[in-house]
């Protein structure tokens, strides 16, 4: 019989992660129904045979490569909890940086938001968990995403809009007053595919074009006839990605560009408006 200290402590030497404990803690807490903190509060308590091999075999997956939120099953992001499998990416902390800086624009009421590539639903859920009046649709190539974010805006009881829809070619016909997206921007043949929970993404979630721009560059071709005049768009990209995305939006018209960074310092994520009409007015009220 091993106390839950023991238990984790072993669990930790056997996993191959960057957060050993915290993986080890989660799995735990999951298989007994108890806190984090209470292993830490009661370091001796000792697990029944059962609960010893669920979580063994919990741990087995973690070994195996298979991320933690695939064996949870969901993941926290912003305040929400988040259902999550493998037909999507699994929401990262660093999108969160997204979600706060469009809470910082000076939207109007009753925004028109429209969130391409919504995966779990994350960005668009947490902007409705924050933002009860804004209009928010989201959209999924993949219907196995559309169901999935579907399920979290309802178990979340969260007005989001799920459409099945190639970036725009399956949307209702109507403007918004900001567009954001995470979308694929990983280099094809980028190294760190092969490691790490990316492993168990779907490659459609990550990966676009040589340059990991392919997608990119489409958004903000095809952005500006969604958006209303001085609409913004907000676009998650990779660390080293920020010069060349704020390169594309200048040379295609667009205005207020500004890069903005991750919890890791990284850049992670550009903002830009869109002027029609070469008015100068970029005013989205
Ligand atoms: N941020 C993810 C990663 O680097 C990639 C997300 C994406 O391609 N949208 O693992």
């Amino acid at each position: 019989m091993l106390t839950c200290e023991e238990l984790l402590r072993r669990a930790c030497q056997q996993l191959d992660s960057d957060t050993p404990r915290l993986d080890a803690e989660l799995l735990l807490a999951r298989v007994t129904g108890l806190s984090r903190t209470s292993f830490r509060a009661w370091p001796e308590q000792i697990l029944t045979d059962e609960q010893t091999g669920t979580f063994q075999a919990l741990l087995a997956r973690r070994r195996n490569g298979e991320p933690i939120a695939h064996i949870l099953g969901e993941q926290g992001f912003w305040t929400l909890t988040l259902k999550v499998n493998d037909s999507t990416l699994i929401p990262r902390p660093d999108t969160e940086c997204l979600v706060e800086a469009i809470l910082d624009l000076d939207l109007p009421d009753g925004a028109r938001v429209l969130d391409l590539g919504t995966g779990t639903g994350a960005i668009a859920l947490a902007l409705a968990s924050e933002k009860p009046d804004w209009q928010i649709l989201a959209a999924d190539n993949s219907p196995d995403a559309v169901a999935l974010a579907r399920e979290n805006a309802e178990a979340l009881q969260l007005p989001v809009a799920v459409f099945q829809s190639d970036w725009f070619t399956g949307l209702p016909a109507r403007t918004f007053d900001l567009i954001v997206s995470n979308p694929p921007y990983i280099e094809a043949g980028d190294e760190h595919l092969s490691r790490g929970d990316v492993r168990f993404e779907p490659a459609s979630a990550l990966v676009s074009g040589a340059d990991g721009l392919d997608d990119i560059r489409y958004l903000i071709a095809a952005a500006p006839d969604w958006l209303v005049n001085g609409g913004w768009l907000v676009l998650e990209h990779g660390y080293n990605q920020g010069a060349a995305v704020r390169a594309i939006l200048a040379r295609s018209g667009w205005a207020s560009i500004c890069t903005g960074r991750d919890y890791g310092g990284n850049d992670r994520y550009t903002l830009a408006r869109f002027p029609h009409g070469g008015s100068g007015d970029t005013d989205a009220q």
